[in-house]
């Protein structure tokens, strides 16, 4: 995948719609959390927004309220699993490690994370 991806074939608008299997954990209006297929932690979970920004900075930029939701829906998966305790991930960009270009917090919790590396 490149950071050129359109809507059209982007991989997280098809788990979105239903047209590639996913393992869902929480979905409203605004976003869609599912497991990560190559868990980095006992629980791992992508929180992804329904609409197709990039990266987690257009986001930010263009509805700082669904980021917020984003974090929000992060808290409701660690208070149900880890004592509220989480950590997040938010690769931006190509260099940075982001392989899916469809904004999505890594959410990481489930276990005690001290010795995990970044
Ligand atoms: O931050 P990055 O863009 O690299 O994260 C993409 C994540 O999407 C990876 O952790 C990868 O395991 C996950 N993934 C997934 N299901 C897919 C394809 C990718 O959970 N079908």
């Amino acid at each position: 995948m490149s950071e050129q991806q359109t809507v059209d074939d982007c991989l997280f608008c098809k788990i979105i719609a239903g047209q590639v299997p996913s393992n869902k954990v929480y979905e409203d209006e605004r976003v869609y959390a599912f497991k990560d297929i190559e868990p980095k932690a006992k629980v791992h979970v992508l929180v992804v927004p329904k609409q197709h920004y990039a990266n987690i900075a257009k986001v930010a930029q263009a509805d700082p309220e669904l980021l917020a939701h984003m974090v929000e829906v992060a808290q409701g998966i660690a208070d149900q699993t880890y004592r509220g305790q989480f950590r997040l991930i938010c690769n931006t960009g190509e260099l940075a490690g982001q392989s899916v270009f469809h904004a999505h917090a890594h959410v990481l919790t489930g276990e005690d994370l001290r010795d995990l590396p970044m």
